[in-house]
């Protein structure tokens, strides 16, 4: 197939965390179909390099940038569309799990924990999207899709920031769907369940994998191709009527 017939030839797309995990996964996914694809990383260099190598195609670039500080969020769309030419997809798919218990921690501690996961899990990803909507609307529209998760939904009890920022990138989601559509900029949410990355390596592989795995009648995790799959979907341009849509991707281990 020539490269000017993929899905996603002549665009250009930010995928956030994209060092390694599910951001790689879709990174590649993005470029094997034809896009230009900005690799961000917060840290790491070596491994954005590796992913920035595995990329098909040409034209793609690696960016670095720490979330959690504001200035570097909201500059990161504005590099990206200067690196790559145009701005037509962004995920913002960065994000961290922070176990940070009501019962073990002293007031501090839980503030800080809360503060750095809603900065990065909530705060940067409307930060990015407010600073890549002139770049979309330059393109003549575009697509964002916002890495959920079941905990959202079912709830993170050791990890309760981490839950409500992602039910806060739920909302922001559908708020921004609702308001963008008439600049044909398409929104959607992935939440996914349990997948084996670098985040959930230790809970997985460890002695409670097996009852992780069991919380699915598939007896098993989810894939980050299989998300980075999912994304592809939301992005292509042939399935727009999802907009506002979140979509579960948990091996049927949680129903909402
Ligand atoms: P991961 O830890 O492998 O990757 C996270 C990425 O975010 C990394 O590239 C990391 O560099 C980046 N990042 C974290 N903090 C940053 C910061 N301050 N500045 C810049 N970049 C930063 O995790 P993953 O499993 O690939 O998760 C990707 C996304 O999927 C996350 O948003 C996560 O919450 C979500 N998710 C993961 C699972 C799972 O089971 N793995 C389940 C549900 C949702």
């Amino acid at each position: 197939m020539s490269t000017s017939s993929l899905p996603l030839a002549n665009r250009s797309a930010l995928v956030t965390g994209a060092n390694r995990g599910i951001g790689r996964a879709i990174a590649k996914l993005l470029a094997e179909q034809g896009a230009r694809v900005a690799v961000h990383f917060g840290s790491d260099q070596e491994a954005a390099e590796n992913v920035l190598a595995e990329l098909a195609g040409q034209g793609h670039t690696i960016l670095q940038a720490d979330l959690e500080d504001a200035n570097e969020a909201a500059a990161l769309p504005h590099r990206a569309a200067e690196k790559l030419g145009r701005l037509d997809i962004l995920v913002n798919n960065a994000g961290i799990y922070e176990t940070h218990g009501i019962d073990t921690l002293g007031p501090a501690e839980w503030q800080k924990s809360w503060d750095r996961t809603i900065a990065i899990n909530l705060t940067a990803p409307s930060l990015i999207i407010h600073a890549a909507l002139e770049h979309l609307e330059h393109s003549g529209g575009g697509h964002i899709v916002n890495i959920t998760s079941r905990g959202a939904y079912r709830g993170e009890p050791d990890a309760p920031a981490y839950g409500v920022a992602k039910a806060g990138l739920n909302s922001l989601t559908q708020s921004l769907a609702n308001k963008l559509a008439p600049k044909r900029i398409h929104l959607v949410g992935v939440a996914p369940g349990w997948v084996l990355t670098d985040m959930t390596e230790s809970f997985l592989e460890g002695p409670e994998g097996e009852g992780i795995r069991q919380q699915s009648p598939l007896n098993r995790t989810a894939t980050a191709d299989e998300i980075a799959q999912v994304v592809l979907l939301a992005v292509c341009g042939r399935a727009d009527a999802l907009t506002g849509g979140i979509i579960d991707v948990n091996c049927a281990s949680y129903f909402r």
